[in-house]
């Protein structure tokens, strides 16, 4: 396989990290090069059930080496915890297998207060922002007022830089918010503390390891978080992330921006799913909603928060394979509808009274309305199911309608969230 990137097609909690742990397999190095700890990538494998939020999903393989780049949004302190929550389940987590770029910028502790300090402040009118700092941390890295990874190695310069930061940060916390500032002797316990301890995964020298790997011929996977409609460039504006979840950005977000992608998975859920406010064309409600929900157990890996549900969007699919230029698609958690006698699809839009199969510009999703199409179910277990022809053909229908309306193959078929629960169709 050449690199290969694994990305999200629709609003992210597609299933990325489950192909990812499966895939990874073939691949020499795993690369995160976009978002921080907001999302949840949930993996079960032979060493157990794990919730990643920045950790890459190669963290469980031996012999992969695990690369944060540059463009994650690195909390120092998140990362530890969730370093040693994997180590304390029997996962190998040294330098050797995990390398992170020194021109990542650190997620400060004010960023994750600010988080919530909006949200409150936008009450009723909030983005349903996970509160992990995300968007503060972005908005500072484009202003040039983050302090990066690299820095913990310079001591004195990054105690003046940090002062120099705090003094500016803390105008606005008191003077907007009303909040406490933070002090010299708290960021000096920040950094001693878990700064220190992610210090040494950090080194100067992922970029050309990167690229010296692929002149040798090594195998790199590019891992996103979320999906394309939360790209803050493509995706569904303002409700989106702010990173660039799209495939294009991983050589940039991942250390070496020569790098060249093969192959771009993207990873097609069988019905939607969204966290947060926001359009969402496809919405169900009530009992339809709940049960769905119960049966693909839609809550968040981070929050808990009951995700929105409904039927497979693919005016938004269709869209989404295209923002990432998707050269295949893994379709999963086909198995989640297998108690549904009649699946639904959305095909087209009707926005003013006009169909249209064109993912339109974000704010006339506002008055759009789905044209759902209905597709025989096949009411049985299907999460044994280990090849195409062993599916029932009301489930081979539905998969191959997908693909139709998506324009591109679908060469996996994810039949339930364990390693081997999965069809290949190459
Ligand atoms: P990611 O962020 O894209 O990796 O997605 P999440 O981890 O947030 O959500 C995917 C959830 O679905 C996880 O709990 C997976 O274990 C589970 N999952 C993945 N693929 C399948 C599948 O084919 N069937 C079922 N039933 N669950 C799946």
């Amino acid at each position: 396989m050449s690199n290969t990137a694994i990305v999200g097609v629709n609003w992210g909690d597609e299933g990325k990290g489950r192909m990812v742990d499966l895939l990874s397999e073939d691949f020499d190095i795993v690369v995160r090069f976009q978002g921080g700890g907001n999302a949840g990538h949930t993996v079960i494998n032979d060493k157990g059930k794990f919730a990643l939020h920045l950790l890459p999903s190669g963290i469980f393989r031996e012999g992969i080496i695990n690369v944060l780049g540059n463009g994650v949004a690195l909390d120092p302190e998140n990362l530890w915890k969730e370093i040693c929550e994997t180590r304390s389940k029997g996962v190998s987590i040294t330098p050797e297998n995990l390398m992170i770029s020194s021109r990542a910028s650190l997620l400060m502790p004010w960023h994750r207060e600010l988080d919530e300090l909006e949200e409150a402040r936008l009450a009723d009118r909030k983005f349903g922002s996970t509160k992990q700092g995300i968007a503060p941390f972005y908005s500072d890295k484009y202003q040039k007022k983050t302090v990066l990874a690299g820095e913990l190695f310079y001591p004195e310069r990054l105690k003046s830089h940090i002062r120099g930061l705090a003094e500016w940060k803390n105008l606005t916390l008191k003077n907007v918010y009303g909040a406490k500032e933070w002090t010299e002797a708290m960021l000096d316990e920040w950094v001693d503390g878990c700064c220190e301890r992610i210090k040494p995964f950090i080194c100067d020298t992922t970029g050309e390891f990167l690229y010296n790997s692929q002149i040798n011929g090594m195998r790199i996977l590019f891992e996103a978080q979320l999906g394309s409609l939360r790209d803050i460039d493509y995706g569904i504006h303002p409700y989106t992330t702010s990173s660039n979840t799209l495939a294009a950005y991983a050589p940039i977000g991942s250390g070496c921006p020569a790098l060249k992608i093969g192959s771009v998975i993207g990873v097609v859920k069988a019905y939607s799913t969204c966290v947060g406010e926001g359009p969402f064309v496809c919405e169900m409600f009530g009992e339809e909603a709940d049960r769905l929900r119960r049966e693909g157990f839609e809550y968040g890996a981070k929050t808990g928060r009951p995700r929105r549900v409904g039927p497979i969007d693919l005016v938004a699919t269709r869209y989404g394979a295209f923002l990432q230029g998707a050269t295949e698609i893994a379709l999963t958690k086909l198995d989640v509808l297998s108690y549904l006698d009649k699946i639904p699809a959305c095909v087209h839009y009707e926005i003013d009274g006009k169909t249209t199969g064109r993912f339109p510009f974000p704010a006339a999703l506002d008055s759009a309305k789905p044209v759902i199409e209905y597709l025989d179910g096949w009411r049985c277990d299907i999460s044994g199911a280990r090849s195409f022809e062993e599916l029932p053909e009301a489930a081979r229908n539905y998969v191959l309608f997908v693909q139709r309306w998506i324009g591109v193959p679908i060469t996996y078929v994810s039949v339930g969230p364990e390693r081997e629960s999965i069809i290949i169709r190459k």
